[in-house]
């Protein structure tokens, strides 16, 4: 009996994912670079169910019905280079491959060209969610072959999260889509991650909270516009007591150093070729840098000063409920720049995204899920081609209002000598993006100054340029 599906790599995702399959009904065969994996798999996990297991490539792709679906699930770069290389001899026309790793778009885009010419079909497919995720229903944002989409839709629906009984997965556009906007995505979560963080270290170090007090306030902001999976497990961690230093948080014996695998850095990198602001997501991307200089910083905390810190005098209730309202509109910005960005490389890759759809895929599975991404569909529903999400009704009101929240809390952050890198530019980006006027007027003079640049004029059209020098040394006279 030939397999419906097949799993190459089973690690962590490849495994749950290939276990999430068969929980749906489907036949699965899976394959494995080093074979001890699969054995280990098939005695273990996939004991009793569904699956075949190969030790050598030719037979798991004999194994499996035609036209053959397979799912890729290793390492991004080489390894799925070096995995393609292995398969593509065995391979028939009409093939389809999904590649599941966190592939740089750009890759996709090559690899979605070449298979072309081979007659197989590519689909460079986002997967969020990490491990639960995977094994109960990810986030599946899928680019490539819409021909072949079609083909796996059904499989990729049956596996992904599900909300309200939609399914969280779906067809994003041609080629490198849907890595792409796995990539944003991934560059959101460090943004939503890090505007919790800094508002975190305001709750602890100035209203001094306990650790049953930060879980109370994240939990009580868990059931109102904030309603997020990040803020769920953020009230989580406040409760979680260390077992070696018995009567402390964990929390507070972990090192303030955060690692990163680097996607959320991709999504600056692209922000800035595409000449996109993406501040937001750069200052998380900047704060893990900054935290890994922890001995660095340990002296340096000795040596420079900030400001006495100074014991609040204001409400405590008024405060927190500025906090919630900074984070819920910086959390806004943030994804505006998102959503501004995906605009900007749709229209750079023809790839028509369909931003409410994206939206809709990022509610469940993955870890950005919250209840606003509904907001954000039913934003680009009133309007499709919304240049930035803070100019739609519902987001705008919010903007007029919590602004006023986000200033008091940088003011206050200022003040105590914490730094708010995220929400600060969340600000300095509204504020830019409101201004009719941007000291850019400055810019072009000097630009044209010293390098003869030009300039336009705000009074009527044409090119411009000043003998700036002449000018001065008349005045100087
Ligand atoms: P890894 O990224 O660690 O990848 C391990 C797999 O890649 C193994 O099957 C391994 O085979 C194979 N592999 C490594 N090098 C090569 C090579 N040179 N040639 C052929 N195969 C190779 O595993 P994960 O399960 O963590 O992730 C799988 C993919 O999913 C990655 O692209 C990852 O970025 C992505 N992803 C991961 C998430 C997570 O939370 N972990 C979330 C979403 C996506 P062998 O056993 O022989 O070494």
């Amino acid at each position: 009996q030939l397999q419906n599906v097949g799993v190459v790599g089973l690690t962590v995702m490849g495994k749950n994912l290939a276990l999430n399959i068969e929980s749906r009904g489907y036949n699965v065969s899976v394959f494995n670079r080093t074979y001890e994996r699969t054995e280990k798999f098939l005695e273990n996990e996939a004991k009793g169910k569904n699956f075949v297991g190969n030790e050598k490539i030719e037979d798991f792709v004999a194994s499996l019905e035609k036209p053959r679906a397979i799912l890729l699930m290793v390492k991004a770069g080489k390894p799925t280079d070096a995995t393609i290389d292995t398969l593509l001899p065995h391979l028939d026309e009409g093939d389809i491959l999904i590649d599941g790793g966190n592939t740089f778009y750009k890759d996709t885009i090559e690899r979605n060209e070449k298979m072309k010419e081979r007659g197989i079909h590519f689909i460079g497919t986002g997967v969020s969610g990490g491990e639960e995720g995977a094994l109960n229903g990810p986030s599946i944002m899928a680019g490539g072959s819409k021909e072949a989409y079609e083909h796996v839709e059904p499989l990729l629906k049956a596996i992904s999260a599900k909300v309200n009984e939609e399914p969280c997965a779906a067809y994003t556009g041609p080629d490198g889509s849907g890595h792409y906007v796995k990539m944003v995505h991934n560059g959101i979560e460090y943004s939503d991650m890090q505007l919790i963080s800094e508002v975190y270290f305001i709750l602890k170090n100035v209203l001094k909270m306990s650790g049953e007090e930060l879980h109370e306030v994240f939990a009580e902001w868990n059931k109102g516009e904030l309603d997020s999976y990040l803020i769920e497990i953020t009230a989580d961690i406040f409760k979680k007591e260390d077992d070696v230093n018995k009567g402390t948080l964990l929390v507070d014996n972990i090192l303030d150093t955060a690692g990163q695998k680097g996607t959320g850095k991709w999504a600056s990198q692209s922000a800035l070729d595409l000449g996109v602001p993406q501040s937001i997501i750069t200052e998380s991307v900047y704060a893990r840098f900054i935290s890994a200089l922890k001995d660095e910083r340990v002296k340096a905390s000795k040596e420079l000063n900030g400001p006495e810190a100074e014991e609040f005098q204001g409400s405590k209730e008024e405060l927190l409920e500025q906090l919630r309202q900074a984070l819920y509109f910086s959390k806004i910005c943030s994804y505006a720049q998102g959503f501004a960005q995906m605009g900007k490389a749709s229209e750079e890759y023809n790839w028509n995204l369909d931003y409410g759809n994206i939206a809709m895929i990022f509610r469940g599975g993955c870890i950005i899920r919250a209840q606003f991404l509904q907001k954000i569909k039913e934003a680009y529903d009133r309007e499709p081609k919304l240049d930035n999400l803070l100019l739609d009704s519902y987001f705008k009101n919010i903007a007029n209002d919590y602004h006023k929240s986000l200033r008091k809390v940088i003011a206050l952050a200022i003040e105590q000598g914490i730094a708010v890198p995220a929400l600060s530019s969340a600000l300095a980006y509204y504020d830019s993006y409101r201004s009719e006027r941007l000291p850019a007027n400055l810019l072009q003079a000097q630009r044209d100054y010293f390098g003869a640049h030009t300039y336009q004029r705000l009074d009527k059209e044409g090119t411009f340029h000043t003998e700036w020098q002449e000018i001065t040394q008349k005045t100087d006279q």
